[in-house]
Formats: structure tokens, C-alpha cells, sequence
């Protein structure tokens, strides 16, 4: 019979592991702080406790670590001990450089028919410097009326508009459409089926009741998770971590400036399973103010099986470049580029996003 594992071990690891990849104290402290209320407790007690779910009731234990316990008792590396492990001593600057290589174009940017600073050709030229092969535009919808989110007539004028433009670039590059579209308060997309079902990448966002109560919020990006049309889930927390970066004005995210904003509370593990199940890709946003979703989260999406798209949320063409600091978060939760999909061809995103329609 294998040896069991000793939890209170496995959790000390972690907390090594994170210390010494520099993570924040808190998310230390949570690993510490389990493995000294575990190492009180007699066995019998600890695996009862598993058995029945109620560990959490201990100070000091949360759903991570309790997970973390779980795996450990069943003779099981914990996932989450396992991602540090396969991240750990590796070279994370040359993984980050790899994956940003591996990018070939990008999911969600914004211009001057919207909230953004510059017109579709100038965006669509900056990409091409960058080596990108497409760019997803993804103007607002229409209830973002401060962002000039479009209505669908606009919207409709656009998709001719980047029919022309596409036609004047340059041969192996393409503007795909989209749109960034808010996940209304009740779960459904801010815009008509019959032109999300014609865009090539929909990537849907809450940008509204960001306070939402954790039960709504949850059933809310549930439902436009499992929503066919949504390809992309945006910035999930709509955390704001910091004020606009140095250097960065101009239009784009207004009334975002110099705030920061909390995290959206919501089921992270039922959204994410959603997301697995209907095969919508989780953003991870470039935007330094944005960092969204936080590095745990995306630990979660990935162990919950989610794919993912690197995405800058660009406003202005040096925006652009900006995929770089995603590609670092990312490397950091050893997201793999197999799960990323935009290190796919255009055509394969839009084969991918249209057997979604
Ligand atoms: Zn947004
Ligand atoms: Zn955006």
C-alpha cells in the first residue's frame, strides 16, 4: 500500500514555493496559517473532517487549502502544489518570451468607433508591424454609451467598413470582427443574435453592477458563459489595480482613471467549470490597471481545464504591445500555448468560434 502523503507537509511546500516566487503575503499566509491549524488536530479527526466536507470550518482553513488537504490525503500531489512545482526553476523570462512569440494575433481592441483613440486602419497597421497575422476589433455595445458602444446599425456599417479596410492590407493579415459586448444584469448579450452570430470572435464583459451580490454575479456570468455566441469572457473581475499607467492618456476607459476597484465576487470554480464545459476561452487581460483575472484565478481556470486568450484590450496602437505583460502572468501560472487560443491561425480561431456560432 502507498504511503500517505502528509498534508500539513504538502501545505508548508506550497507556502515555500510561493515565498520564494515573491507571490503576495496573504496568499502565503493562507497556506501557513492551514498547516498550523492541521497540525493540531488528531488524524482521525483531520480525515473526518475531509470525509464530510467540514474542514473549512476550522480558522484559518479555506477552499484552497482544504482541497489542497483532500488531494494530499488521497495519496494525490495536490494540483495546486504540482503547477508551482512544474513552474518552479524554470527560466519564466524565456517562457513568457516563448509564449508571446507563439501569439499570432489579438482577441480584443478597441478603436475610435468606440471608446478608442485612433481609426481601424491605424490599429490594423500597428499589428501588422508586430508581427500579429490578425486583429479582433471589439468596439462596445450599445448600452455602453459612454464607451459609444454601437448600435447594431452601426455595428453593421462597421463589418462593411473592415470589409473595405481588409481588402487594402497587406496579403497573410486580417481584421476579424467582433465585438466586446456587456454581459447584461440578467446574464444576456448586449446585442442582436443575428449579428453576434455573424461576428467572428464575441468576447462578452460586466462592466455594469460590478457590486452585484455573489449569488447574481454568479448567475449572471453563468448564463452568458453558456451563451454560444460568447466566445471570450473579458477581464473577468473588472478589478482595477492600479491608476493609468505612466505615459498612457488619451480616450479609452473612461472614468476608470486613477481608481482602483475590487474584484467582482462571484463562484470562480462554478464559472470556470462552465467555461471548461462550454468551451469558452477566459481572458486574461494585458492592461497593467487591469491584470484580470488575479494569478490565482487563473491557476483555478487552468486546473478547472479552460482555455484561454491573451488579449491586451488595446485603445490606441502601442497598446498593442502590451501582450507581453499577459504572456508574463501567465507564464507565471504555467499556462501552456495549447491552451491559448490565440496562438491559433485565423482560420482556426474562426473555425473554432463558428462550430460555436
Ligand atoms: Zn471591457
Ligand atoms: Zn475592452
Amino acid at each position: 500500500m502507498a504511503r500517505a502523503r502528509d498534508p500539513i507537509a504538502d501545505l508548508r511546500r506550497i507556502a515555500f514555493l510561493l515565498e520564494r516566487a515573491n507571490e503576495a503575503t496573504y496568499r502565503v499566509r493562507a497556506f501557513r496559517s492551514a498547516a498550523k491549524a492541521l497540525a493540531g488536530l488528531p488524524a482521525a479527526e483531520l480525515t473526518e473532517r475531509v470525509g464530510n466536507g467540514t474542514l473549512t470550518e476550522l480558522a484559518g482553513v479555506g477552499d484552497v487549502t482544504a482541497r489542497c488537504v483532500a488531494e494530499s490525503l488521497a495519496g494525490e500531489e495536490p494540483v495546486y502544489l504540482r503547477r508551482l512545482v512544474a513552474t518552479e526553476g524554470s527560466d519564466l523570462d524565456a517562457e513568457a518570451t516563448a509564449l508571446r512569440a507563439a501569439l499570432r494575433g489579438d482577441c480584443h481592441t478597441h478603436s475610435d468607433w468606440s471608446d478608442g483613440g485612433s481609426p481601424i486602419e491605424e490599429m490594423a497597421l500597428a499589428a501588422v508591424e508586430l508581427g500579429h497575422e490578425y486583429l479582433v476589433l471589439t468596439d462596445h455595445s450599445p448600452r455602453l454609451t459612454v464607451a459609444r458602444g454601437l448600435t447594431a446599425e452601426r455595428l453593421r456599417r462597421q463589418l462593411d467598413h473592415v470589409a473595405q479596410v481588409n481588402a487594402a492590407l497587406p496579403e497573410g493579415f486580417r481584421i476579424l470582427t467582433g465585438i466586446e459586448v456587456d454581459i447584461l444584469a440578467d446574464g444576456s448579450l448586449d446585442q442582436d443574435d443575428d449579428l453576434l452570430a455573424r461576428l467572428d470572435v464575441v468576447v462578452g464583459s460586466v462592466h455594469s453592477g460590478l457590486k452585484d451580490e455573489r449569488s447574481k454575479m454568479t448567475r449572471r456570468m453563468l448564463k452568458a458563459v453558456a451563451n454560444p455566441h460568447l466566445d471570450i469572457l473579458g477581464h473577468v473581475t473588472g478589478r482595477m489595480v492600479s491608476s493609468r499607467p505612466a505615459g498612457v492618456t488619451g480616450p479609452g476607459d473612461r472614468g476608470h482613471r486613477a481608481r482602483t476597484r475590487a474584484e467582482s465576487d462571484f463562484d470562480a470554480e462554478a464559472v470556470f467549470a462552465a467555461c471548461a464545459e462550454h468551451d469558452t476561452a477566459v481572458e486574461i487581460n494585458s492592461r497593467p490597471e487591469r491584470q484580470d483575472p488575479p494569478k490565482r484565478l487563473i491557476r483555478r481556470a487552468l486546473e478547472a481545464g479552460c482555455r484561454f486568450a491573451i488579449n491586451t484590450d488595446a485603445h490606441a496602437p502601442g497598446q498593442l504591445d502590451w501582450q507581453r505583460f499577459g504572456c508574463e502572468r501567465a507564464a507565471l501560472c504555467g499556462v501552456p500555448a495549447d491552451r491559448v487560443i490565440n496562438t491559433w491561425s485565423a482560420e482556426q480561431l474562426v473555425a473554432w468560434t463558428h462550430t460555436r456560432t
